[in-house]
């Protein structure tokens, strides 16, 4: 029978309790422990000399015990032991709280390595509650698992030590060999104790970068998957008779290139039974928004309904108003669908979209609603994709046979993630801004100019313009609303008192919000103090200055995103990032911000001073989460990764043949814990 794949309770030690503590970290089985991925090491590989230590740091050292002194009880509940050891340049004091056991287990005259705080105190230099490992142990760097209560490092340890035995006698391995020799791969065999119990740093580098290559691999071969498998359900063919002209006959400007090889693309995909299932990126007011209105004309006029859903209802009665002056010329009617609406007004939309009645629907979440039926759904669009996981991509596939999908986006995901992340998406990229517009100018003060750039606000207020002003209530707490609101009855009652300032948060209600955003747009709103929920799409021409307070808590994305809210019409637009912060990185961020506006090369600076997080935050939900892999440091494996994927499913689309079949397990797993997209 085979053990790998039986409860850790089988294993030595491993009681009721501690089986339990495993599960917190949904470790159930010996070879989920396996796959328990130490944090970092603690390396105790390059001892410090005593004489040389500074206080106050965490180091390592290799010393011999003199002498254990006898312990002291200060109080109830604290027992405190010391030992004084010394190497061959100075003596130290071992200082260990509690735990009487270490203590006993010290052998006079015999060596350690010991890693911890380095304290100091008159009599000379001690080390604080040391981890401690005999100086005659090989492995001198010491995995850090993560935790939970009932369960310490020593004690998975313990465990892992058997289970890497049980490894030994059942191992196992699902990758083919010609791909572990082609890509230089450690066995399975040898990466995982190697990942446990390293030996140094390159046998930690080796065992990651194979244990990541799976990750990667398994997530690749996912997407593509799960793209190859919604291309053969079918979707309807458009004709491609119908002429775009009379609709660029009335836009009022000429479409950009990028803008017109998009639409060519995506209409071509409407015209095939293969259902469209495409990400059209651009830059913010790179003009997707037009895109997708040419491409729902082109849908509607082939008699078929289009529906497009955005985040905010914000931007879905934005949209609403876009499409409404782009296609009502044309005699199409257009629907709106928000939560906010009345009972009545929704069951009246839901009527005329079951009629056929409605041609084009914008609407926000409520679209998805049970009892929203089509007559004859066949072109979806999401606008700003990011705020959106796989599930409600996969979720509108289901709202009237398969429709065509489309999925617009703002953040400039590097290509390579995208590929990843949107392995089962097609790319449209809208390279270039509409022509002439003006780059925003961008600067990057302190908290001392502040009332200068007032003065500058004022200026522009003066000339009819309007400014943004946003704070980063970044998580809407009411500590952070209360921030906001207090900022702009400050500004309202103090250097902007003879203007009208708004307020905008992510706490008003749907129509609250609605109320203030039409305010501003129709300028009686010279000001509009805003949390980030401005963020996403908002788009007033009028508006020509962005005030950022406390720029550097946003990313470079984020910011971008924001500034972009202004430069959309033909006045000269700026953008000032006002920080209390003068660090030498921030300021080098702020900088980039000034010098460039290109969104990709911002999101490549994101990614490698921030990391992926904000790729792979919240906002992908539904994607599998990556323990080993490392989007910063691991991007030409993702190359070598992608490469080998498309290889792969080139010449066994299924992944049925014998020596795939362990990895197609493998990739069923994988997305089976994370979500319902089913991939059979
Ligand atoms: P985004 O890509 O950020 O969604 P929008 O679609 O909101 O951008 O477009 C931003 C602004 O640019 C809108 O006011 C829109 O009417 C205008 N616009 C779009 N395409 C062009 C173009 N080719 N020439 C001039 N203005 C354009
Ligand atoms: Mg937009």
């Amino acid at each position: 029978m085979n053990q790998l794949f039986q409860s850790v309770s089988t294993l030595k030690n491993v009681a009721q309790k501690r089986t339990d503590a495993y599960k917190k970290l949904s470790i159930n089985t010996v070879y989920d422990l396996l796959y328990h991925i130490p944090r970092q090491y603690r390396d105790f590989s390059n001892p410090v000399p005593v004489s040389e230590l500074v206080p106050n740091t965490i180091s390592s050292i290799r010393i011999t015990i003199r002498q254990k002194l006898p312990p002291v009880f200060p109080r109830h509940g604290l027992s405190i032991f010391k030992a004084i050891a010394e190497d061959n340049t100075s003596s130290i004091t071992i200082i260990i709280y509690n735990n009487h056991y270490a203590f006993d287990s010290l052998q006079i005259g015999k060596s350690y390595f010991m890693f911890g705080k380095i304290g100091n105190d008159m009599f000379g230099r001690e080390i604080l509650s040391p981890h401690i490992i005999p100086a005659e142990c090989k492995n001198l760097l010491k995995p850090i698992y993560p935790l939970t209560t009932g369960l310490t490092s020593n004690m998975i340890e313990t465990n892992m030590k058997q289970a890497l035995e049980i490894l030994e006698r059942e191992p196992f391995e699902w990758m083919p060999k010609n791909i572990l020799n082609e890509h230089h791969l450690l066995p399975l065999t040898q990466a995982i104790p190697q990942l446990h119990f390293p030996k140094d740093n390159y046998e930690v580098q080796s065992a990651r970068r194979r244990l990541a290559f799976d990750e990667l691999l398994q997530l690749q071969l996912g997407m593509l998957m799960l793209r190859n498998n919604l291309k053969k359900d079918l979707a309807q063919a458009l004709s491609s008779d119908i002429s775009l002209k009379p609709f660029f006959d009335v836009l009022p400007f000429k479409m950009t290139d990028g803008q017109f090889n998009a639409v060519k693309e995506i209409c071509n995909d409407l015209c095939k039974s293969k259902p469209m299932n495409r990400l059209l990126q651009g830059d913010v007011g790179s003009g997707k928004t037009a895109v997708a209105a040419v491409c729902a004309y082109f849908a509607i006029k082939n008699n078929v309904q289009c529906a497009l859903m955005a985040p905010t209802e914000i931007l879905a009665r934005q949209h609403y108003q876009t499409f409404k002056s782009f296609l009502e010329p044309f005699g199409i009617f257009v629907g709106l669908l928000v939560g906010s609406q009345k009972t009545k007004e929704k069951r009246d939309i839901r009527n005329k979209l079951e009629t056929g009645e409605i041609q084009m629907l914008i609407g926000t979440h409520a679209v998805f609603q049970k009892d929203v039926v089509f007559s004859n759904l066949a072109l979806v669009i999401t606008d700003e994709q990011h705020r959106f996981g796989v599930e409600q991509r996969s979720m509108f596939a289901e709202k009237g046979g398969c429709p065509h999908k489309l999925v617009m986006s703002a953040t400039p995901i590097p290509r390579t993630l995208a590929l990843l992340i949107y392995g089962d998406l097609d790319i449209s990229v809208l390279k270039e801004l509409p022509n002439g517009r003006k780059p925003i100018e961008t600067y990057a003060v302190t908290g001392k100019l502040r009332q200068r750039a007032y003065g500058f606000i004022k200026k522009e207020l003066l000339k009819g313009r309007q400014a943004y002003i946003v704070c980063p209530a970044i998580d809407e707490s009411e500590q952070g609303l209360q921030a906001v609101s207090a900022y702009s009855k400050q500004i309202q009652e103090g250097a902007f008192s003879e203007f009208n300032v708004g307020l905008l948060h992510g706490k008003l209600s749907a129509k609250e919000k609605d109320t203030v955003m039409t305010s501003f747009q129709n300028g009686e709103y010279d000001i509009l103090v805003s949390t980030t929920v401005i963020e996403v799409g908002i788009d007033v021409p009028n508006a020509t200055v962005m005030l950022i307070e406390d720029a550097e808590r946003f990313g470079l994305s984020q910011l971008h995103q924001l500034r972009g809210r202004v430069g959309r019409g033909k006045h000269q637009s700026y953008c000032i990032l006002v920080t209390e912060h003068v660090t030498d990185s921030c300021r080098q961020r702020l900088q980039i911000m000034s010098k460039t506006r290109d969104g990709f090369v911002l999101a490549e600076e994101d990614l490698k001073m921030r990391g992926p997080g904000d790729f792979f935050g919240e906002r992908q939900h539904g994607l599998p989460l990556l323990k080993v892999a490392d989007m910063t440091q691991d991007m030409e494996l993702i190359q070598e990764v992608q490469d080998t994927a498309k290889k792969l499913l080139k010449d066994d689309p299924t992944l049925m043949n014998p020596e795939n079949r362990g990895l197609r397990l493998e990739v069923l797993r994988l997305f089976a814990q994370n979500n319902e997209n089913g991939m059979n």
